[in-house]
């Protein structure tokens, strides 16, 4: 069996996860990568293949895997300029290095990582310099001299007009200190990861003590005395060390066992209760209030926003959201809804004018614009506000009118154990509207939508491919904003 880099990194954020991978895989079956996974995975290699124009006459070695160690070797002793994808592997220890570059002074290699990252990580399983010093150790034990090494990532201030220029798009950190002094604790790291998946599985794992959004799918398989819902479902328990490892020290795993409630203070707190309770707890007044702030016509807004490494529009820089749809439901005061959309179907020219040319005419100039987290639907305004300075004091106004919807869940206002701690609108919908769901859509998240707006304008999808993916991108949308409409009168209803 080979140790990949990815296997290291894999390690650093979750050994018993990687066992797991290498002999039960079954596990993993059926468990298929999101969207937003796939486009990251999608990214990388995008960066990857970018970052390449910044060494011309560099060789690429076409074949993954350790059929291309014998290749490398063969190149690597002709000394190209540069080498992509150089593989090596030192006893069972596998990498493919994004870039090698000859130094002729130091008759050595300079080594590269690139990463489709706006910065330098540090932190597990993005460690860079780690991963910089895995792969540094590997290469020099395959007799290779290692003159340096740095990252490649991209330069977030960088707004491309026109053509891109790769010199602009990447930045390059040495990072050749840091890696040297992170050598000896990376190598002591492979020497346990290779004793580790040469033992016996490991019973449990760690995860008995973290909240749940840190969980991987195998949770229930390694703790198969957790309930579904359990402690670890409690609303940032992962935050309330003392609290969560008292309760998981002494087998308290069910709400229901929690025999010192009283140590919950705000949202975990209000979940316990609604929980116990086993209905929603409602602060009436709070509710009252803030739907009094509202003014007619309630405007209810969503955008959907794409966003790319490689940037792909002008002035639209790496993973800046681009706003390539919108949604806009207004409820008049005599009951009366209206709907208005709009979606960018062929991005051409000034990209965003002509869904800024249809908000303005949407809009109305009075009420309340109602978002559900609103920051996002602010950022965008700001930033078309940027793009377009014409509208800039229409997005301001726009602004200045907004309430967020998600305040009445994720201030406790009304609080349901089956939302799970969650405010998320894809939560709180199917517990309180269950008659209105994502479910019966063909696109039913904001990843799924970017992946198919991004097929849709692809000039290689067919035109009835095309019109069917408008079709589902705007049922999306609509769907995002008449929910909000229909919470807002359910929330009516209880006062
Ligand atoms: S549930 Fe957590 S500790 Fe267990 S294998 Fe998955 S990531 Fe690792």
């Amino acid at each position: 069996m080979h140790i990949t880099k990815t296997d290291y990194l894999e390690y650093t954020y979750c050994k018993k996860n990687l066992w797991l991978k290498k002999y039960k895989p079954e596990l993993f079956q059926g468990v298929e990568l999101s969207e937003f996974e796939k486009k990251i995975i999608e990214e990388g290699n995008l960066a990857d293949e970018a970052a390449r124009h910044l060494f011309p006459n560099g060789q690429l070695i076409e074949i993954v895997g350790t059929n291309a160690v014998p290749v490398t070797s063969t190149i690597l002793g002709t000394k190209p300029p540069a080498l992509f994808q150089g593989a090596f592997l030192s006893d069972v220890f596998f990498v493919q290095a994004d870039v090698l570059r000859f130094d002729a002074i130091r008759n050595g290699w300079e080594l590269y990582e690139v990463k489709a990252t706006t910065d330098v990580k540090r932190v597990v399983p993005y460690h860079h310099v780690n991963d910089l010093a895995f792969q540094k150790t590997v290469i020099e034990q395959s007799g290779i001299n290692i003159v340096s090494t740095g990252v490649i990532h991209l330069n977030s201030h960088y707004q491309p007009h026109g053509t891109l220029n790769y010199n602009e798009l990447f930045v390059i950190v040495d990072l050749t200190d840091e890696v040297r002094d992170a050598e000896g604790d990376v190598q002591a790291q492979m020497r346990d990861i290779k004793a580790y998946l040469g033992m016996p599985e490991e019973k449990g794992c760690e995860c008995l003590y973290r909240g749940r959004n840190a969980q991987c799918t195998t949770f229930h398989y390694s703790n198969p005395n957790v309930p579904d819902y359990s402690v670890h479902d409690i609303n940032r328990i992962g935050g309330s060390k003392k609290i969560f490892f008292d309760w998981i020290d002494r087998g308290i795993y069910r709400l229901n066992d929690i025999d010192n409630p009283e140590v919950l203070t705000g949202s975990k707190k209000a979940q316990y209760d609604a929980y116990i309770a086993g209905k929603p707890i409602i602060n009436y007044s709070a509710i009252q209030s803030a739907l009094d702030g509202l003014i007619f016509p309630l405007q209810f807004f969503d955008y959907e926003g794409y966003s790319s490494a490689i940037p792909r529009f002008d002035g639209f820089g790496a993973y800046e959201q681009v706003p390539f749809q919108y949604s806009l439901h207004t409820l008049h005061k005599d009951g009366r809804l209206e709907h208005k959309e709009f979606l960018i179907t062929n991005p051409e020219g000034d990209l965003t004018l002509p869904l800024v040319e249809r908000m303005r005419a949407d809009f109305d100039e009075r009420g309340s614009v109602i978002s559900w987290y609103k920051s996002y639907e602010s950022q965008r305004n700001t930033k078309l506000a940027e793009v377009h300075p014409d509208y800039a004091v229409f997005f301001e106004a726009l602004n200045d009118r907004m309430f967020d919807l998600m305040t009445i869940f994720s201030e406790n206002s009304y609080v349901d154990a089956a939302f799970k701690g969650s405010a998320s609108i894809k939560n709180v919908l199917p517990v309180i509207i269950p008659a209105l769901s994502y479910k019966a859509l063909a696109i039913r998240k904001g990843d799924q939508a970017i992946e198919r707006w991004e097929k849709m304008i692809d000039p290689t999808t067919s035109q009835e491919e095309k019109d069917e993916i408008a079709k589902d991108l705007l049922a999306y949308c609509t769907l995002d904003t008449f929910a909000m409409v229909e919470i807002y009168r359910f929330l009516k209803t209880l006062l």
